[in-house]
């Protein structure tokens, strides 16, 4: 049975749920509320794990070409003290494919091929249970309705409030992203510094990490304790949401004074500054079943960043689509849904927990714990 599918977002959970679904012949909606697939820049690297973003895009029959595109040597890890001495240098085997990375807006294409995302179809409200089904909200006006709607529309899903009261909470931990091009040839020391993947410098209650992507572009995240409101605290003139980047920079370098230059240097030459104030959902977020809407993703179990909400967005997008595609009545349909449910809760509640004390460790008032968790997860 052809059972009307959409899918509200077109990050990595919603586009990988509709091209399995596109491989299964099964038709699916897509509705994404940006205007266009480059509407905004696509942010950094992902690394891509066997068992979870690779085992899905091998269900979307896209492992050959991901494969292709990814990067085994940007697995490599390097750790610093705030001296600048290098404390750990990890390499990959040459042979190494458990984590490559990507460049998200590779991903994003690998996942669009020929999909039809209708672009510019922001949704603002999801009613469950109306005569003719799920009825879809969206910004211009319009209504439509399906039999199973699907949220991936992210950490402030508008798809949620359909299923469940949670709102995203902050921790306490704000990220602000830098980036710098051309790295190779117009900042050869810190090309050096970072080397082939990635470089993380942990200092008290603070972190600086850098991560190449593709191109010599590479992204630099300062991760900090702080609460909402640093900036304003920090200097009256600094608003992050100005334009002035070089109150921003001075700023940022005020909070990380006393590191070594080279160091120092990822934010002396940052191009512009993005605000990142990393927000949660409960762990182990769960709500009572309701026919024809779920969620996926970020929209479901929102968590600190260490490496896997978009590894897991990715496998539930597969595993879902797979479910559904195989349900042949409207009943079937709301069986396999629920079975999806109760098996993602279960998986994304033991990884939320392990972020969760993750981040405690890597942003901590004793750097020596960032150190400790890095042998803890690193094969040696
Ligand atoms: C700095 C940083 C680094 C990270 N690094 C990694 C990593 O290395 N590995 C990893 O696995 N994860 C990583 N993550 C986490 C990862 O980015 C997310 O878990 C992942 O993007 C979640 O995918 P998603 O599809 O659920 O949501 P999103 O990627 O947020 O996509 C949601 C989509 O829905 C659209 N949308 C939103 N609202 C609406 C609406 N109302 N109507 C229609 N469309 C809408 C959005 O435009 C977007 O396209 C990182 C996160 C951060 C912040």
């Amino acid at each position: 049975m052809r059972h009307r599918i959409a899918v509200i977002g077109g990050g990595p959970a919603g586009l990988t749920f509709a091209r399995v679904l596109h491989r299964l012949d099964h038709p699916v909606t897509v509705l994404e509320r940006d205007p266009a697939p480059d509407a905004r820049p696509p942010g950094g690297t992902l690394d891509l794990h066997e068992r979870m973003g690779q085992l899905a895009l091998s269900m979307a029959g896209l492992l050959a070409e991901f494969q292709a595109l990814s990067r085994p040597e940007g697995q490599a890890m390097r750790i610093l003290d705030t001296d600048g001495t290098v404390l750990r240098d990890w390499q990959p085997r040459p042979d190494d494919r458990a984590n490559p990375e990507i460049d998200r807006g590779q991903l994003r294409d690998l996942l669009l091929g020929s999909l039809d995302v209708q672009w510019g179809r922001g949704v603002t409200e999801v009613v469950p249970e109306t005569r003719d089904g799920v009825l879809v909200h969206f910004a211009d006006g319009r209504q439509e309705t399906f039999d199973l709607v699907v949220g991936a529309d992210g950490a402030w899903s508008r798809v949620r409030p359909a299923v469940s009261s949670a709102t995203p909470h902050y921790t306490g931990v704000t990220l602000v992203e830098t980036s710098l091009d051309d790295v190779d040839t117009r900042h050869p020391d810190l090309a050096r510094l970072i080397g082939d993947g990635s470089m993380a410098v942990y200092g008290v209650n603070r972190a600086l990490v850098a991560q190449r992507n593709s191109g010599g572009h590479v992204k630099v995240y300062a991760q900090f304790r702080a609460p909402l409101d640093w900036h304003t605290n920090l200097d009256r003139h600094m608003g992050l949401d100005s334009v002035d980047v070089e109150a921003v920079r001075s700023g940022l370098l005020a909070l990380f004074d006393g590191w070594a230059a080279p160091v120092l240097d990822l934010l002396r030459h940052g191009t512009a500054f993005v605000h990142r104030p990393l927000y949660v959902l409960p762990v182990s977020h769960t709500w009572a079943h309701v026919p024809g809407v779920t969620l996926l993703g970020d929209a479901a179990h929102l968590m600190p960043p260490l490496g896997v909400g978009a590894n897991l967005a990715m496998l539930e997008g597969a595993e879902l689509a797979e479910s559904v595609a195989a349900a042949p009545g409207p009943g079937d349909l709301d069986e396999a849904v629920r079975a999806f449910e109760e098996q993602m809760w279960a998986r994304a509640g033991r990884w939320a927990n392990i972020a969760t004390a993750g981040l405690e460790r890597l942003v901590s008032p004793d750097p020596t714990e960032a150190l400790a968790l890095f042998d803890e997860v690193q094969p040696s």
